[in-house]
Parts: C-alpha cells; structure tokens; sequence
C-alpha cells in the first residue's frame, strides 16, 4: 500500500473514532415541556443532546401523543417532567412505547421535576378524583411560573448529570454556579419591578399563575375555569362579571393556548384589561430562555399595570 493511502486510512479511522465516540459522549436529555429543556441545555452545554417533546404554545395539559416522540425516548439517558400529573394523559404511553429502562420511574434517567421544588402549592388535604375534572389533583404543577423555582431545578438536573456522566462533573458544576448567580441576577431585577404592584388583585383563565403570584405578591380573586380543567358555564360567567365589577378588578391573565373569547368578553363588560401571557420557553418568537420568558412575563404585566393605574389616575383627576 502507498504511503499516501496509508496516511489517508489513518487520519480516516481517527475521525470515525472522534465522532463515534462524540456522539457517544452527548448525554441524551428528553423534557417534556420546554422549560426544564433549557435548563438543562443550561447546565449540560455542548455535554447534552436536548429534545423537547412539546413546543412552548402547546397545552402541557393534552399533548399529542404522536408515536413520532417515542424514538427520542427509546434514546433518551435521562427524562425530564413536571410530574403532579400534568403530563399524565399523554407522557406515560409514551414511556411504554420507548422501551427504554434507563427512563423508567425508580432509575437514575428519570427525573420528576417536581420532587426537586420544596414548597408545592394547593397539595390536597383530601383526595381529589380526578374523574371530576380537577386536573390538579396532586398539586398544583406550574411551579416553573415562580422563577426562584428555577434555581432547584438546575441542582436537580445537574445532580443527575453528574451521576450519568461523572466525568464531566466539574463542568456541570461550574455551570450550574454561573446559571444560579445569573438568575439570582435577574430575579433581583424582576422583583424590583414587581415592587410597585404588590397586592394587585387579578383573575386568571386557568389556576395556573399561582406560583407567580405567590411571587409577585399578587392576590388571584377568581378564575375563568370553575375547577382546573372544566370550561364555565354562562351562569358561572355571569357570576363572575358581577364579581369583577364589585371588586373593581383591573386585570385577567390567561396563556395563548385557551379560549380567548370568553376572558375577552368578562374584560369587556367589565372594564378590565384582558393580558395573554407567555408561559414556557418557546411559546413564540424571541422567548429563548427561562430569562427570556421572565424578561417578558414581569416586562407585559408591569407596562399593562402601569397603564391601568395612569387611566385611573387620570380619571381621579378629572372628577
Ligand atoms: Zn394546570
């Protein structure tokens, strides 16, 4: 054989080497929604291979369990979710279908996000039948609307990254050091917004913002759904205009994904402001990151806020 040709058969086995054993490397992350995605791009950098199974402008709620999902899950080392059975009506025939041990509850590739957040708001004291409808049954699930949550979560992924793949150990931890002082950051910077605003009374589509709220010292008077999960009745929304207008409440949130027509009718016999807000990672353009997400949360309920409270001043001023 020439010496030309021997060279080019080395330099070739030493590439297939190098990208074998790079793909090999990538640990495979699955996240159910795309919140916990991101952090774990977050953490994992070019050491991770992210694949969300469903898009930011989805329900979390009822995902399309199309069997397209079920290979990124037969690859998967590690699986995240939001547990609290959120994903209970489309996540678990997907598991089945993966045949993957290394996801399965109990092992190291699976991880219940949830059992990371130490304070779970409206735990049941009693047990909820979810054949009702309350779709929370154990507890509230939009923990990740709370962005001090975020800071447990990534200990928590990267824990499991650590234990998946040991090596990288110390790159996991110094990103996980950088991620926290920059959320830390940045919560600082969105609570001094918030400041203002505390005690702002609102309603929401669906018990979603709980979290926020918690947060940003708002109080939630009512909500568009009667239980989580179950659409109102035109008696039920009569009801709840009475209440708007006697309490004088200024504000309705609720996420792209629901019906718009009915908040934007209680808005309009009202007198309030109806505000679709953005809720995960991905719901639309230029929402990116958990920061992005927060950046546009605290930026579209401030700005909607402070508006609301010059026409009210103005119309003060007036009489
Ligand atoms: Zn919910």
């Amino acid at each position: 054989m020439k010496l030309y040709k021997i060279f080019f058969y080395m330099v070739f086995s030493i590439f297939l080497l190098i990208s074998a054993h790079d793909a090999f490397a990538k640990v495979k992350i699955v996240s159910s929604v795309p919140n916990f995605g991101d952090i774990a791009e977050e953490i994992g950098g070019d050491k991770v291979e992210v694949k969300s199974l469903s898009k930011g402008y989805q329900d979390p709620h009822f995902v399309d369990a199309k069997p397209s999902l079920i290979l990124s899950l037969n690859r998967a080392d590690l699986l995240l979710y939001t547990g609290l059975e959120l994903e209970l009506g489309w996540l678990p025939p997907l598991i089945t279908g993966a045949r993957n041990s290394k996801i399965l509850t109990g092992n190291i590739g699976n991880l219940d996000c949830s059992t990371l957040i130490p304070n779970i708001l409206e735990m049941p004291t009693t047990k909820v039948d979810r054949s009702m409808g309350d779709i929370h049954p154990g507890g509230n699930p939009h923990y990740m609307l709370d962005p001090r949550n975020g800071i447990p979560i990534a200990k928590g992924i990267a824990d499991r990254l650590k234990e998946i793949d040991p090596e990288n150990a110390s790159f996991y931890d110094e990103r996980l050091g950088d991620f926290v002082r920059r959320l830390n950051e940045k919560i600082k910077e969105w609570d001094e917004k918030l400041v203002p605003y505390k005690e702002t009374e609102i309603v929401t589509y669906h018990k979603s913002w709980v979290y926020f709220s918690d947060w940003a010292g708002f109080e939630e008077v009512g909500y568009v759904e009667p239980k989580p999960g179950i659409p109102p009745s035109p008696s039920y929304v009569a009801e709840l205009i009475r209440k708007l207008q006697k309490d004088k409440i200024r504000l309705i949130i609720a996420e792209s994904y629901y019906p718009q027509k009915v908040p934007a009718l209680i808005a309009e016999k009202t007198g309030a402001s109806f505000l679709v807000l953005p809720s995960s990672v991905g719901v639309r353009e230029g929402i990116n990151t958990y920061f992005d997400l927060f950046d546009a949360i605290v930026g579209e309920v401030t700005s909607k806020l402070a508006s609301i409270t010059t026409k009210a001043g103005d119309f003060q001023d007036s009489n």
